[in-house]
């Protein structure tokens, strides 16, 4: 096979692929969002939704596939383009074909099974009845690492799916150093004399929804190239380079809502800046989960709620909503920064959402290493809740039960919520040496920041690996210690410890 023909064969899969992978987000945003099916047809569409993860697996699983990447494998002569762009192809080869496509299909079907009994168990907060689930796919994620191999620990295996090169070596000592900044801040907290002022208002969705529009708009998302619905669970997909879409909640709770907002702008930011020409090569999306994360939390956290947006946003509120009228910028700064232990992670706080991750990875850690029996989960669920954060819940709704990952097979993906917090640190203190992006946040103006992103981040999609962007954008490799040095500063002058 020549050159030629090798890249002629993985730009005409990449084709299939996006093609068929534009049909099934459409269907998933269909699925998802208000004004889409109705719920009773799920039974019906499920079969469309395995149909089309099957194309794209026949796709990357193919001898020309194979023969194709080998060929270009090591090529000099290739740009950096398609050097990419077999890379990927080795990778998702790699990772696929190490599982025998019958297992794989059985898994599908498990989950999909699984996620729904997780739903009615959540509900009911009845652990017993989910517990076979988590049992089969423990099995089979643990059986997935032996397929796919690793040198130090299974788990290993599993983590390099979401974020490449990540292990447990590197995570051990990254929450080692969080946990050792995380625990003493927040027991210096408890015993702070700073009471900061709540939010108790509820607010009805038709309010929220022009603060919505409002937000996304000032914070640099392109509406004429997106869309924003309306879901249960937040989140962002990217359907094409010129439609990517964000789906929010409004559940009465007015910040929460804005920050999520802000969070799923970060993310369609992202996808919104890659650079279109890298879209043929497969390369429109960022090759790191955790990379992804450090965006969507850099404009939640890092500039959402810093004192320089929460006099802005104040200003927004005031026109609104009576309710604000006599709030100060520091009193709305304190509320968006309350730190405070509690059960559920999506509803976390900046402070101890990590802590959250942390209990997961534990736990994860233990089942790859076959330490823990499903039957012992709510168990040792608790006993980290009240370690870690000083808390435990009562009921398994609010414990062991509140994720979909599990249910859905994700095991390994949570520690990139983490890892991209970190990395949002270092890219704030990289950014920090050219924008002076206090100063400009405070006049409502995000191009600066927004447009040292694109150039350092967003433009390069998943052209380099994270590691590569880091150092690219930073001047150096991953180092936690600007996220701990952050965390320190910020929380330690709102409560004055
Ligand atoms: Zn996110």
């Amino acid at each position: 096979m020549t050159k030629q023909e090798a890249l002629n064969i993985l730009k005409g899969k990449i084709a299939e692929t996006q093609a068929i992978g534009q049909l099934s987000n459409v269907f998933h945003w269909d699925s998802t969002t208000d004004g889409g099916a109705p719920k009773t047809s799920f039974g019906y569409r499920s079969a469309s939704i395995a149909f089309s993860s099957g194309e794209q697996y026949k796709r990357i699983v193919a001898d020309d596939t194979r023969a194709a990447f080998e060929t270009l494998e090591g090529d000099a002569s290739l740009t950096s383009e398609e050097a990419a762009m077999a890379r990927d192809f080795a990778r998702a080869y790699r990772l696929n074909s190490a599982i025998p496509k019958a297992e794989l299909e059985k898994f599908s079907a498990l989950t999909t099974e699984a996620d729904n009994a997780w739903r009615a168990a959540k509900d009911k907060s009845d652990y017993a009845s989910v517990e076979s689930y988590f049992a089969r796919i423990f099995d089979f994620v643990r059986r997935v690492a032996d397929w796919r191999g690793y040198k130090d620990h299974p788990y290993d295996a599993l983590l390099d799916e979401y974020e490449i090169g990540l292990t447990v070596r590197t995570l051990d000592g990254f929450f080692g150093e969080l946990r050792g900044t995380i625990v003493p801040l927040l027991r210096k907290i408890a015993h702070s004399d700073a009471k900061p002022r709540k939010v108790k208002e509820r607010f009805l969705p038709g309010q929220q929804r022009i603060l919505t529009y409002r937000l996304a708009d000032m914070v640099g998302f392109d509406s004429s190239r997106g869309r924003v619905g309306e879901t249960v669970h937040p989140y962002s997909m990217m359907i094409n380079p010129d439609d990517i879409r964000i789906a929010i909640a409004y559940n009465g709770d007015l910040l929460s809502g804005l920050y999520s907002t802000i969070h799923e702008c970060g993310h369609a930011i992202y996808n919104q800046g890659v650079r279109k020409d890298l879209y043929p090569y497969g390369l429109s999306d960022s090759m790191s989960m955790g990379m992804h994360e450090s965006q969507s939390r850099f404009y939640e956290n890092i500039i959402g709620r810093s004192r320089a947006f929460t006099g802005v946003l104040l200003r927004l509120l005031k026109v609104r909503f009576p309710y604000f009228q006599d709030w100060s910028a520091d009193e709305l700064y304190s509320a968006v920064n309350i730190a405070d232990p509690s059960l559920i992670r999506t509803e976390a706080d900046e402070l101890t959402y990590c802590l959250h991750i942390m209990v997961r990875y534990e736990i994860e850690k233990k089942i790859l290493q076959g330490e823990v029996n499903t039957n012992e989960l709510p168990e040792l669920w608790n006993a980290l809740y009240k370690e870690y954060l000083g808390i435990s819940p009562k009921k398994h709704s609010e414990g062991v039960l509140q994720d979909t990952h599990w249910s859905g097979g994700a095991v390994g993906y949570f520690p990139t919520y983490a890892l991209g917090t970190a990395y949002a640190a270092q890219l704030l203190n990289a950014l920090s040496k050219s924008v002076d992006w206090k100063g400009d946040i405070a006049k409502g103006n995000f191009s600066k920041v927004h447009g040292w992103l694109k150039e350092n981040v967003h433009a390069h999609g998943g052209l380099f690996l994270p590691e590569e962007v880091l150092l690219k954008a930073t001047g150096e490799r991953f180092n936690p210690v600007y996220y701990t040095k952050y965390l320190n500063e910020k929380f330690g002058a709102i409560y004055s410890v």
